[in-house]
């Protein structure tokens, strides 16, 4: 099978010209076609001899994601479900810049994108997990998430090559440490000038808990930002809802962050969702500031948002409002970040899982 040309490092396209004999400045030429110019095909590389064009096309597939379903509006946040060459479906979110999230004020847009299709993990609240794991994404599928929305953006807005999104987020569908080598990679392209060019500090990784490639990562050579998906700061809460946690409990978690935190400096964030009766008890208060103090990590309260077929409830505001005041009384920082898509579906993995259910309802039953 062929790999995907967005799966390449410039080294090693360089090498394969050499070994065609063909000069290293046309590798300068396509990664311009492939990550300015966002081409989808390689005939409109026109600058490329054509019997470069051959080559390329015989070595390397050239795949594009296709929109398969948008919800949201302009200047709203937007989910973007694709259909990937398989037929399996994806999503990616455009959020519009909101700098008390992850990002600066200079920030124009975060894009939110996906590592896996379906998720192995199956915390309890979670629609990406509902109907398990299919697979991994390849290092391209990821780099074409942020490709096809900025081609999707300059068809709609007729601004050519415009750099859109400068902020991403490792937080739609899976979990992006159990696809560990593509997800490097593909940061290693959308991080590197000659690809996305996206900065290191601007890329936020989420994970539910993986403490062995915490630590992995944290030997990277990256500045990533690191999200841990915590939910829960004792034990006992934590496993009722993730069942990770069993596997690598609070202290191993926290042991590696703190080891990712002493390589990286102030980079950790706790993502903490609130769900009525669950986790927004006062006695998690305590444990989980005494956590962020020793990870110097600010905290995200996030109000669940319902998922069709779940139990779980968000607490009503006058609860939230009181877990978040408590955990600032002890000196956390802590931000409540009223979900901004909570209209359409934008936690991970909802768009994708009521697309299936109904594309099952209107596909013809076959005896
Ligand atoms: N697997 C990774 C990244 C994807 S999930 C992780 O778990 O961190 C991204 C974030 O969305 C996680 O913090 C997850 O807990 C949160 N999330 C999942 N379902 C949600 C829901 N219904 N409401 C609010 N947040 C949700
Ligand atoms: Fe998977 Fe993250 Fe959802 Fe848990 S929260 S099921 S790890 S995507």
């Amino acid at each position: 099978m062929k790999c995907d040309v967005k799966s390449q490092t410039v080294e090693e396209l360089q090498e394969q010209f050499q070994a065609w004999d063909c000069p290293t400045y046309r590798v300068t030429q396509l990664l311009d076609w492939l990550y300015r110019r966002k081409a989808i095909s390689w005939e409109t590389m026109t600058n490329l001899p054509k019997p470069v064009r051959e080559k390329l096309a015989h070595t390397y597939s050239l795949e594009i994601l296709q929109l398969a379903r948008k919800q949201g509006s302009r200047d709203t946040t937007q989910k973007f479900l694709w259909r990937l060459a398989d037929g399996a479906f994806i999503e990616s979110v455009l959020i519009p810049a909101n700098p008390a999230l992850y990002g600066e004020a200079s920030d124009r847009h975060t894009l939110c994108v996906s590592t896996q299709v379906g998720c192995a993990y199956g915390c309890r609240f979670c629609a990406s997990g509902l109907e398990g794991w299919k697979r991994n994404l390849g290092v391209h599928e990821i780099v074409e998430q942020v490709l096809a929305v900025e081609r999707w953006h300059a068809a709609e807005d007729g601004e050519s090559n415009e750099r859109l999104v400068n902020n991403l987020v490792i937080m739609g569908m899976g979990e992006p440490l159990a696809n560990y080598d593509n997800l490097i990679k593909a940061l290693h392209i959308l991080n590197a000038p000659w690809g996305g060019g996206i900065g290191a500090r601007k890329i936020t990784i989420s994970t539910s808990g993986l403490a062995p490639q915490i630590r992995k990562l944290a030997d990277e050579p990256y500045q990533f930002r690191l999200a841990i998906s915590l939910h829960g700061a004792t034990d006992e809460v934590r496993s009722r809802i993730m069942p990770v946690n069993r596997k690598f409990p609070v202290s191993e978690l926290a042991s590696a962050c703190e080891y990712y935190q002493s390589k990286k400096g102030k980079m950790i964030t706790l993502e903490y969702i609130l769900i009525k009766g669950v986790n927004d008890g006062l006695d998690q208060v305590k444990p989980l500031a005494e956590l962020s103090r020793r990870l110097n990590a600010k905290v995200n309260l996030i109000p669940y948002n319902k998922v069709e077929d779940l139990p779980w409830e968000r607490p009503d505001e006058a609860a939230q409002d009181r877990f978040a005041d408590a955990l600032s009384a002890r000196g956390v920082t802590a931000t409540l970040r009223r979900e901004k898509g909570h209209d359409i579906d934008a936690a991970c993995g909802q768009l994708r899982l009521k697309t299936e259910r109904e594309l099952a309802e209107a596909a013809p039953v076959v005896a």
